[in-house]
């Protein structure tokens, strides 16, 4: 029997294992797949996730480019953001590539890979049985996606509400040299480009309860920018009100649905959600000690769902804001990459947005 059956060898999956094995657990490592395998993603790893990789020293590898300069455009308007340091804001990567170098990390540091697929767990005694791939465990790290068969059939959680869910079309396109977001590209969401070293990722995303036009966003979206179509799935934003833990079970990444509900970031709270899994098995009682570990970032995430509820409806507002009062779109950039937490961010915001409306109001 193993100590600890990671299902899902995504970044999630890949950073747990690593991290448990380097703690002395016996490891396995389920995926479905052989790697590399390819993942609908922008591939856009904040400054926030590039650290924390840093940190457990994880490979940040290969990179297609590091962006310092954020565009936001749409409306007729423009706003220029910048890391003022040496830093970069948003690193780009391939997914098949990138998944795959933290794979090897994890195997090279101890971890047995297997590839299977997994139709449910069963609890037998003080063992977990995986369906599926004939493997038992003491515990197990849910780490496989958005549709986890661990979340579902271990009965943590139900399916997805779709009001907890965006969906992402993505794409390549030709060499752009600014990293850009269009925040009119797509309804209840937006488009983004994402350059890498010869060629760029592009897509559109937008929530799933109000996005049934998203594929013609997109199509529009690609004429404009000539995008190929690679694929589409969804991003789970809705974990922070559902439970990610139960016995010897913890959920961790989109099977957890730690998605950003405001811009759709799942790579740091992947990264984020299997270190705080992997240290709460050190404990007596992990999965109190996971939603312990977790308190800070799910209430981080249930604060940007409800900045999402009032900003994203009314974005044309927002942006203009966004334009008239740029230090709001720097602060909001640092949000993002991790310099600035998002409730000191908010409680500035809402003083300035009062001075920010009569600028926009005047055009001055
Ligand atoms: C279009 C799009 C663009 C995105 N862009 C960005 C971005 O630029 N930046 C960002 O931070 N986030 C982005 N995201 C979100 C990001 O891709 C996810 O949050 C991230 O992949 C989550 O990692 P994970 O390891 O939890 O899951 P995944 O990467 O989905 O890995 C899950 C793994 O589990 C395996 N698996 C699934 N079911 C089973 C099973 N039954 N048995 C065995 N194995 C199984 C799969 O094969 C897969 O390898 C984007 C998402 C989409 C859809």
């Amino acid at each position: 029997m193993w100590d600890i059956a990671v299902v899902g060898a995504g970044p999630s999956g890949s950073t747990a294992a690593y991290l448990l094995a380097k703690m002395g657990f016996k490891t396995l490592l389920l995926d479905m797949k052989n790697f590399p395998r390819s993942k609908p993603c922008g591939g856009g790893i904040t400054l926030k996730a590039g650290k924390l990789l840093l940190k457990l020293n994880l490979p940040l590898e290969p990179v297609e480019a590091y962006h310092k300069e954020v565009i936001v455009r749409g409306y007729g308007r423009e706003v220029v953001v910048s890391t003022s340091s040496n830093e970069y804001a948003i690193a780009v990567v391939r997914r098949d590539q990138f998944d795959k170098r933290l794979l090897d990390e994890a195997i090279s540091n101890g971890v047995t890979f297997r590839v299977s697929k997994v139709y449910g767990i069963k609890k037998r005694g003080e063992s977990l049985r995986l369906l599926g791939a004939n493997e038992e465990a003491r515990y197990v790290i849910g780490a496989d996606g958005a549709n986890s068969i661990i979340a579902i059939s271990s009965g943590i959680r139900g399916p997805w509400d779709k009001r907890d869910l965006i969906i992402g079309v993505e794409g390549t396109a030709p060499y752009y040299e600014k990293l850009t977001f269009m925040v009119d590209a797509a309804p209840y969401g937006y488009g983004w480009i994402f350059p890498r070293a010869n060629d760029s990722n592009a897509g559109v995303g937008g929530m799933v309860e109000k996005s049934s036009e998203i594929l013609s966003s997109f199509r529009s979206f690609s004429l404009k920018y000539h995008v190929k179509m690679d694929g589409s799935w969804i991003i789970p934003a809705g974990g922070h009100e559902k439970p990610i833990a139960r016995d010897r079970i913890l959920l961790v990444g989109d099977a957890a649905g730690l998605a950003d509900p405001l811009t759709g970031e799942g790579l740091y709270y992947a990264i984020r959600s299997s270190l705080e899994a992997a240290k709460s098995l050190e404990s007596e009682e992990p999965s109190e000690e996971y939603l312990k570990r977790m308190t800070p970032i799910i209430e981080e995430l249930r604060a940007k769902r409800r900045a999402a509820k009032i900003i994203i409806p009314r974005i044309r507002f927002f942006f203009d804001l966004f334009t008239s009062y740029p230090e709001i779109a720097r602060r909001y950039m640092l949000t993002s990459i991790g310099k600035v937490e998002f409730k000191d961010f908010w409680r500035w915001s809402v003083k300035k947005i009062p001075r920010a409306l009569v600028k926009s109001k005047l055009g001055i």
